[in-house]
């Protein structure tokens, strides 16, 4: 398969930034927003320890004081976007924890907040697969029948073996149901998956992918493995009883996953983001541009691009 020139980007993938030019015609901002949610797998509803990796911080606005509303965050975050040019749109991109975790008519107010701040086109919804009830579902489709809405689901790894090791609280069955219930329709989902996760080879990260592939998935987004203070995850890096993938390797991975993935599909992150200063490692992974242009050179000198050897038809 050629490389795609619906694109019309100059990437060897199909980007957000260059997604949302082609849909919208300029250039649109997701902006973070924390509205105060926890989470199922760490208040112990499902867990009490979370995901090994999660620090269970939230974001860096809980502790400078009391959270703004989201109405206030959303304007924060444009004004500071219309610093640059043509950045006319933007994304409520309810990220922190759970952001389905909540009675739904609480949804509702909060969501709704989002969407009446002028310029805001839609919502991004982060949340687990096992926290998107029927009620919910169907509130976030009449948004997405009349705004651009993504929810946006976390995977990590389509192996239960892998699942339970970094306790996710759910299975691979509960993440194929909750994308076929979801998908299909106006809402797009997106995939969030973690490369380098500890005991898994390369061959089980790339059936993780093809699994994504062969689903109604619009987007994913690729995170590195890091090590956190304060995670468990962290605990073991400190005693070197996890070993860490090299740049060499993660670039490697992530260059086939994206060669099996559809050419639609499009590619939210490729890297991870962590606090600086609880980061512990592996160290490459501070600099997140150098592991990008890695990658953009390693696809280059295969002669590759996104969706080279997918298997599905156009
Ligand atoms: S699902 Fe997300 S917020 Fe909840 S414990 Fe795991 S990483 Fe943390």
């Amino acid at each position: 398969m050629a490389k795609p020139i619906f694109w019309n980007n100059s990437k060897r993938y199909y980007d957000l930034k260059s997604y949302w030019l082609n849909r919208f015609g300029c250039r649109v901002h997701k902006l973070p927003i924390d509205a105060g949610f926890t989470c199922p797998n760490r208040d112990g509803s499902i867990a009490a320890g979370g995901c090994i990796y999660c620090d269970g911080r939230g974001s860096a606005l809980r502790r400078t004081g009391p959270l703004p509303s989201v109405s206030e965050q959303v304007r924060r975050g444009k004004a500071f976007y219309q610093q640059y040019p043509k950045s006319e749109k933007f994304i409520a991109y309810f990220q922190t924890f759970t952001n389905t975790y909540a009675p739904v008519e609480n949804l509702r107010t909060l969501y709704d907040e989002a969407l009446a701040v002028e310029d805001v086109i839609g919502l991004s919804i982060g949340t687990r697969p096992d926290c998107v009830s029927y009620e919910t579902l169907m509130l976030i489709r009449s948004y997405a029948e009349r705004s651009h809405v993504w929810l946006e689901l976390g995977l990590q790894s389509i192996h239960d073996r892998t699942l339970q090791m970094i306790n996710r609280g759910h299975d691979a069955s509960t993440f194929r149901h909750a994308v076929r219930r979801a998908g299909g329709g106006p809402i797009l989902i997106c995939v969030h998956i973690i490369v380098g996760l500890p005991g898994e080879t390369r061959e089980e990260i790339l059936e993780t992918a093809t699994a994504i592939a062969e689903l109604p998935v619009q987007g994913i987004k690729i995170h590195n493995i890091l090590a956190l203070e304060g995670t468990a995850l962290g605990e073991h890096f400190k005693l070197g009883e996890v070993g860490m993938m090299t740049r060499e390797e993660y670039v490697g991975t992530v260059c086939d996953i994206l060669e099996i993935l559809p050419p639609t599909m499009v590619i939210q992150r490729l890297t991870a983001d962590g606090y600086r200063e609880i980061f512990l490692g592996p160290a490459w992974a501070g600099n997140k541009l150098a592991v990008i242009n890695a990658i953009d050179r390693e696809l280059e000198t295969r002669d590759s691009w996104q969706g080279k050897r997918w298997e599905g038809t156009a």
